[in-house]
């Protein structure tokens, strides 16, 4: 048997045989609304855009293939993509979502599906215990985030593919923190995973998309029906771009983790700081269980401030130059934010400071520049 390729081999070349009209190398950008039939119902397979579209087959089938997924569907954006797993569900039902959520999703559940009478709880899913407890006849869907926003904590996807498969329950992990390239939830068990492709799958900050990934045949089809029905697609040119970011996200990761590792560890002995979020830590409470289903730590750092009011946590932010203060995070440039009050201000403040999420916290999302020069700016932000 031919052994599987490498993530870096597939990152390159899955979905992307050279063009058939043409034989360019790189996919086109099929900026086409419609295709024309030979004779009436008579065509090669493309009838109309939102339906399929060669430039977004191609990324589909390469994100099938990094996810270890059978079939892969883009979205518009990442929330369209969540949004269209939530449509798997009927009213009645109810929802189990990881305590820290990123904080589009939590607004999502709550603003738009409470309406439609899904039910929310959400829960520490850290702790496979809490989750177990917390299930009910009418839960339907586990939504996991891990590592988690902004505190990184990691949920062991294995352990809760284990507890809710048996139970007709489905298990889907937003998987935009780690990445493809660090870790694979259908793989550890998941039914779906999502993307945020505008972070580290696109990686340059320049696409908003979304995608969801599937091994189930049954489910892809009740996706694919979804996307289509809704229509939530993204257009051909962001497909080309993802495409090409997605040639360079295994050399990308390398960097940002390392990069991420060398922060964590010199914030983590700087008498300003008062605590550092990195499950890279030894003792970090998902230390163990990231060991084992994530290939690296990622390129998150979260950390709080000693001592700090929230304005001198934004004085802080604003002495950054390299670090520059912006929503999102997983392109090549380092970006940091603030999540109390930026990524999960429509999150309760009494709500908010029981997870753990302070004003004094502040979250990095770890570029690819030279190292050295990241932390001179930590350093004179201090
Ligand atoms: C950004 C993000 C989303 C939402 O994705 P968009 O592409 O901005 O719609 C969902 N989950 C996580 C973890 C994210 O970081």
């Amino acid at each position: 048997m031919e052994k599987e390729q490498g993530f870096g081999t597939k990152a390159i070349h899955a979905g992307q045989a050279a063009d058939p009209a043409t034989s360019a190398i790189m996919t086109p950008i099929y900026q086409t609304s419609t295709y024309v039939h030979e004779y009436p119902g008579k065509h090669k397979g493309y009838e109309y855009s939102r339906s399929e579209n060669p430039t977004r087959l191609a990324l589909e089938q390469n994100i099938a293939a990094l996810e270890c997924a059978e079939k892969a569907l883009c979205f518009s954006s990442g929330m369209a993509a969540v949004d269209s797993v939530l449509k798997l569900l009927e009213p009645g039902d109810e929802v189990i979502a990881s305590a820290d959520l990123y904080g589009g999703t939590y607004r999502l559940f709550k603003q738009q599906y409470e309406r439609y009478k899904i039910s929310f709880k959400f829960v520490d899913l850290s702790d496979v215990d809490l989750l177990r407890s917390a299930i009910s006849k009418q839960t339907k869907l586990i939504w996991i985030e891990t590592p988690s926003n902004p505190l990184l904590k990691i949920s062991d996807i294995a352990a809760i593919a284990d507890l809710v498969n048996s139970r007709n329950i489905l298990l889907a992990a937003d998987n935009t923190f780690a990445s493809p390239y660090l870790q694979n939830p259908l793989v550890e068990g998941a039914d779906i995973v999502m993307h945020s492709v505008s972070k580290y799958l696109g990686g340059h900050s320049d696409v908003i998309m979304g995608a969801l990934a599937t091994k189930s045949e049954s489910l892809a089809k009740q996706l694919y029906s979804i996307q289509n029905n809704s229509g939530a697609i993204p257009g051909p040119q962001d497909c080309y771009l993802v495409l090409r970011g997605i040639k360079t996200l295994h050399l990308r990761m390398e960097r940002h983790c390392a990069n991420a590792e060398s922060i964590a560890k010199f914030l983590k002995q700087h008498p300003q700081v008062e605590a550092v979020y990195w499950p890279g830590f030894v003792e970090d409470d998902g230390h163990e269980i990231a060991k084992r289903q994530m290939r690296a730590f990622g390129g998150m750092v979260s950390f709080q401030l000693r001592n700090a009011s929230q304005k001198e946590t934004f004085d802080f932010m604003s002495k950054l130059r390299l670090f520059t203060i912006a929503q999102s995070l997983g392109g090549v440039e380092s970006l940091c934010a603030h999540p109390a009050s930026m990524s999960h201000a429509s999150v309760p403040k009494e709500e908010r400071e029981r997870q753990g999420i302070k004003d004094q916290l502040i979250r990095l999302s770890v570029g690819v520049e030279d190292i050295d020069d990241l932390i001179q700016d930590l350093e004179q932000a201090f």
